[in-house]
């Protein structure tokens, strides 16, 4: 079993993957989307034996409230919902200086400038130990030269290689953290989606387009393309996740010319496209973080797109066309939301034009699921 589910995670992500031999299931989670959504990740997590809810791996991914704000209120109640975590990856300011890492228990007195910051101390309640332990406690930061080897194999075999950020990302979100933070309302301070809206402030306006119409996807395709220079997304956490020669890439917010430069340092894929079983769609379908040179950079037909649309209106035509049109043949769309943003696609006489399927959940709030050894 190898199980990819986007979880109704409102304009945000929430990644439950399983993977295992059958007998049992071994679990990983990558962000808990916003704090609203958060009560449909309680339920799943609930409907889990009492005596089995464990996870592998928590990682969020960055300091956006859409990440973020569901793994706050996951590890308020940890204790409560009977979860534990083999280990939780989150670059925390600690990490943001070259060098520096999770304070150890005995050195408490080093926690003095952490307080206050609630993701932070959730992490360090759930165990310092388990705290970026692939990185031995530090940054989680693609390194600086050289083939891009696994960060580490989990429990029941699932390899991870870390793509994204490098030290050039963590570096430019330094001087903007505390910014960050209070908007993503890990220091005190409710977050509004207004303030996520501000935190896209180099986000490109929303082009006009044709919603009448079936989307142009030669025309969207060719627009230009303005890579995201949001700080944030470029500090996000992006990873090749590989168990029983099944590949996913999970991207997080991150950007697409790191995803590039990370996936041609693979061992053995300098020149080539490389075969994967199914692509997280970069920042929820923007198209700043989908390139051309990203999707020809990989051989793939399953991308998996989570967002429900609100705020920032993702995902965009330009992005999905990139992916009709240098995907390759029978390429498989995979939205976990059916809206205004992404219904242009379903269109059949669309789909048989540029050999497409697209899929949207049976009932609303169920997410979408992919069976990578289905
Ligand atoms: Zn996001």
């Amino acid at each position: 079993m190898w199980r990819i589910e986007l979880l109704p995670a409102e304009f945000g992500d929430a990644i439950w993957i399983e993977y295992g031999d059958g007998q049992r299931a071994h679990r990983i989670l990558i962000d808990c989307g916003t704090s609203a959504a958060f009560p449909r990740l309680r339920e799943r997590i609930l409907a889990l034996p009492e005596d089995d809810r464990h996870f592998e791996l928590l990682v969020v991914t960055h300091v956006d409230v859409d990440h973020i704000g569901g793994s706050l209120d996951l590890l308020r109640e940890r204790e409560s919902l009977g979860v534990s975590f083999g280990e939780i990856w989150f670059n925390g300011y600690v990490h943001l200086t070259p060098g520096g890492t999770v304070p150890q228990p005995e050195a408490a007195d080093l926690l003095g400038p952490l307080q206050g910051e609630a993701l932070t101390e959730l992490i360090v309640a759930n165990g310092a130990n388990k705290w970026n332990a692939a990185a031995g406690g530090g940054a989680l930061v693609v390194p600086a030269a050289g083939p891009l080897q696994p960060l580490r194999q989990l429990p029941g075999g699932m390899q991870l290689t870390l793509l994204s950020p490098t030290q050039a990302q963590l570096d430019r979100l330094q001087p903007r953290w505390h910014a960050a933070c209070r908007k993503a309302g890990i220091v005190p301070g409710a977050a509004t989606a207004a303030d996520a809206r501000q935190l896209e402030e180099d986000e490109e306006p929303a082009e006009d387009d044709d919603l009448l119409g079936d989307p142009d996807v030669a025309r969207l395709a060719a627009m230009p393309f303005k890579p995201d220079r949001a700080i944030p997304n470029g500090s996000s956490l992006a990873l090749l996740a590989e168990y029983q020669g099944r590949r996913a890439l999970l991207t997080g917010d991150a950007y697409a010319p790191v995803l590039v430069d990370a996936l041609a340092r693979l061992p053995g894929n300098a020149a080539g496209r490389l075969q994967l079983d199914a692509v997280k769609l970069s920042h929820h379908g923007s198209r700043g973080n989908t390139s051309a040179d990203l999707v020809r950079a990989v051989d793939c037909r399953n991308w998996l797109v989570s967002t429900n649309g609100k705020i920032f209106h993702h995902p965009d035509g330009e992005a999905i066309a990139r992916v009709l049109r240098d995907g390759g043949a029978g390429v498989q769309l995979h939205f976990n939301y059916r809206s205004e943003c992404n219904e242009m696609w379903a269109a059949l006489g669309l789909q048989r034009k540029h050999g497409y399927t697209a899929r949207y959940p049976a009932n609303e709030g169920e997410g979408v699921c992919l069976d990578l050894d289905g």
